[in-house]
């Protein structure tokens, strides 16, 4: 090797080196857990989405509406300061521009669901698209343009270096620590589960991968997926999502946008029989099938991992009880459901039943 060509690649070797470093301290939007390419998932823990639902939840708090935390007792992980706390030591200036923001929500925002709202799904999935971006407005770079309301890209612009310095870098540390810690799972079981949920709900899994944005608030229930496209949001600081909840909590989710088949065949045996949608059933169904499919996932994780640290530990010991069991979901709207499902649907699920068969006993039954 001459020496030119040994000098070439020591070059090349530094600057690669220097790339990693670079890479680290200025770590983008788009979570790199250490091993490469995660299947099933793309995680983000974006600048502007996290402020964004910050003063979404700052603005619900304010005008007493249903906030994440609210039936957060059992949190794990006790929910981020708050800004709005007076012994915070914020300057004028900075209280000024982020009580401004959070005005601005309370009047525009707080009363509509981050779900629901055709406005708020819109501006969440603009926001994500811009989370490379260090303004709004275009400002320092024309592409960064996000075409929002221009009052609304002042408040954000204004309330931006507020959150940066005083509540992101908590935020982002924690949606990165989440994903830190379900990515071994999602690696090892990734592909299987989404192929068995798919084949249980008789469709085809997402060709690419599903957009999971992480935020230290999500909604009242700690995370939600809106459709078209299929996108993900996880709160990291619920307590309801922590341990070995996070597999389940991001399966449940992500089973929002493969659902529909259950849903459509609901609907046309209540059609057919002359019964009444029941409009939760299929969500029911839904938390009923991912904590199901997950429970001897986290069984064997947590035999592999004795002493509960580890991404299947579970914090409080004793078998995996899945979500909905967890948090009580049947025992307060579902008993009902709850019933049904462990009579017809169970029987689908261990192959001893069609899926016809399942929906049209559940909803004759109604
Ligand atoms: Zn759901």
């Amino acid at each position: 090797m001459s020496l030119r060509l040994l000098l070439t690649r020591f070059y090349a070797l530094q600057l690669s080196a220097l790339f990693v470093l670079v890479a680290g301290a200025l770590a983008g939007p788009q979570i790199d857990t250490g091993y490469g390419q995660l299947p099933v998932f793309e995680f983000h823990s974006g600048f502007w989405l996290n402020l964004h639902h910050t003063l979404y939840q700052e603005a619900r708090k304010r005008a007493s509406l249903p906030t994440q935390g609210d039936k957060n007792a059992k949190s794990s992980s006790p929910a981020p300061p708050s800004l709005a706390d007076p012994s915070n030591g914020l300057t004028d200036a900075e209280r000024r521009a982020w009580e401004d923001g959070i005005a601005y929500y309370a009047a525009n925002f707080a009363n509509k669901d981050l779900l629901f709202s055709g406005d708020l799904t819109l501006l969440k999935s603009q926001l994500g698209d811009f989370e490379d971006c260090a303004d709004l407005s275009g400002s320092k770079q024309k592409f960064c343009n996000a075409g929002l309301d221009p009052k609304l890209t002042r408040i954000l612009e204004a309330a931006a270096p507020v959150y940066r310095a005083h509540l992101w870098p908590g935020h982002d540390r924690a949606n990165r620590r989440w994903v830190l810690r379900v990515a071994p799972l999602v690696r090892q079981r990734g592909v299987g589960l989404s192929q068995r949920l798919a084949d249980i709900y008789q469709t085809q899994w997402p060709r690419h991968k599903i957009r999971v944005d992480m935020t230290a608030y999500a909604n009242w229930a700690g995370a939600y997926t809106t459709l078209d496209p299929l996108d993900v949001t996880i709160s990291s600081t619920d307590g309801r999502n922590q341990g070995s909840a996070a597999l389940e909590v991001l399966f449940h989710e992500a089973s929002h946008g493969i659902a529909q088949p259950v849903e459509a065949a609901i609907i046309r045996e209540c059609r057919q029989r002359d019964k009444a949608i029941p409009r939760d059933l299929w969500h029911a169904l839904v938390f009923y099938t991912t904590g199901e499919v997950v429970r001897p996932i986290m069984a064997s994780a947590d035999a592999a991992d004795s002493d509960g640290s580890g991404p299947g530990g579970s914090a409080s010991g004793g078998p995996y009880k899945p979500y909905a069991f967890r948090e009580g979901l049947y025992r307060r709207n579902w008993d009902n459901y709850l019933d049904l499902l462990e009579r017809f649907w169970a029987p689908y699920l261990d192959g001893r039943a069609t899926f016809e068969d399942a929906i049209a006993r559940m909803v004759s039954a109604l």
